[in-house]
């Protein structure tokens, strides 16, 4: 890859690096973040990570201590180069833009196929299962080493982006991806215990209320699930924790397309997460309203409570449903 060699010389050429991702990071965005301030720092530069959201609980093991700033708690250095991960474009950074100086050059390494290209080098391919993945490549063609760290990191990124290698995009090479970091030393079973078998008591009692919001729609082919405030606030579960809802919906038999709707961000903002099979594609439906993502995984954000929101989205739904026919 011709963009990896200006990468590697800009990596040589300076000392101080920021990394960010999109808002409500989720694990290939943090395993990506995570995998790649291990690489930096081994090659004795000065990194830090800065993130809009707090990372969800079930990633907390990953990330080495002190080295994540949340906005608004920003590190004093300035960066020379920044890299955004998983992240679609400059605007999905969130509140971390305000702390990228003007002259800063920025490399946007992602997978989605909404990316725009914002960056003064730009590694974007959608033909691989994570940004994590994109980075491994990366890491082999620079010839660094990947520690267990690194591994651990990037496995996160593969496993959580594959669903745990049931996705469309568990390919070969994601497979092939994920047994070479296992021989890199990626301690799977930590991941498996921490990313799926901890679940707080909260969340599950959080998961009965979401389950019984669950609606079929358009003669059952959506399937739709709800996060109000008030669930949160009756089970002291905080949002961010609740991302792997989305794929409640998407699981029942004959559904096409599954949408999770949640009070999470301003008021009177609904965040809208699809997940769809069968050829569906659902960035474009993302896209209608602002959003995008991936053609079986996207979301957006939709002004509005959350039952006004439920309408726009499945008029829209079922609109491009009716076209598939
Ligand atoms: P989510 O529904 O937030 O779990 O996201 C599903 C996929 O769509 C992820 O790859 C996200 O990065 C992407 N995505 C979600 N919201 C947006 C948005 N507003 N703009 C672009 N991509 C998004
Ligand atoms: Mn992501
Ligand atoms: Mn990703």
């Amino acid at each position: 890859m011709i963009q990896v060699s200006a990468v590697y010389d800009i990596i040589k050429r300076y000392y101080r690096f920021l990394i960010t991702t999109h808002v409500r990071a989720d694990g290939d965005a943090i395993g990506s973040e995570v995998a790649l301030y291990h690489a930096l720092k081994n090659m004795g530069k000065s990194v830090c990570i800065v993130n809009d959201s707090a990372v969800p609980q079930i990633y907390k093991f990953i990330v080495p201590n002190s080295v994540m700033h949340i906005y608004p708690e920003l590190p004093k250095e300035q960066a020379e180069v920044v890299f955004a991960l998983d992240c679609p474009t400059l605007d999905r950074i969130g509140k971390t833009r305000e702390c990228i100086p003007k002259d800063a050059k920025i490399i946007n390494i992602d997978h989605h196929i909404s990316n725009e290209n914002f960056g003064n080098i730009n590694i974007v391919t959608d033909d691989v299962c994570a940004t994590g993945e994109i980075l491994l490549s990366i890491f082999k063609e620079m010839k660094i080493n990947i520690s267990p760290y690194i591994a651990t990191a990037l496995y996160v990124a593969i496993v959580t982006d594959t669903g745990r290698f049931t996705h469309t995009n568990t390919t070969p090479e994601a497979l092939k991806a994920a047994a070479f970091l296992i021989e890199c030393g990626a301690r799977h079973n930590e991941v498996t215990k921490n990313v799926y078998n901890t679940n707080s008591f909260n969340l599950i009692q959080l998961n009965a209320h979401v389950l019984n919001t669950v609606k079929l729609h358009f003669e059952n082919r959506i399937a739709t699930v709800w996060v109000t405030k008030e669930m949160l606030e009756k089970t002291k579960v905080d949002a961010i924790d609740t991302q792997e809802l989305a794929d409640i919906p998407i699981s029942i038999e004959g559904v096409c397309v599954g949408v999770l709707l949640r009070e999470m961000t301003q008021p009177n903002w609904v965040k809208v997460s699809m997940r769809s099979r069968n050829g569906f594609d659902v960035n474009n439906v993302a896209k209608k309203f602002g959003g995008g993502g991936h053609k079986y995984a996207a979301g957006c954000e939709i002004q509005g409570s959350i039952v006004e929101v439920q309408k726009f989205i499945l008029a829209e739904l079922e609109k491009a449903l009716l076209q598939k026919k």
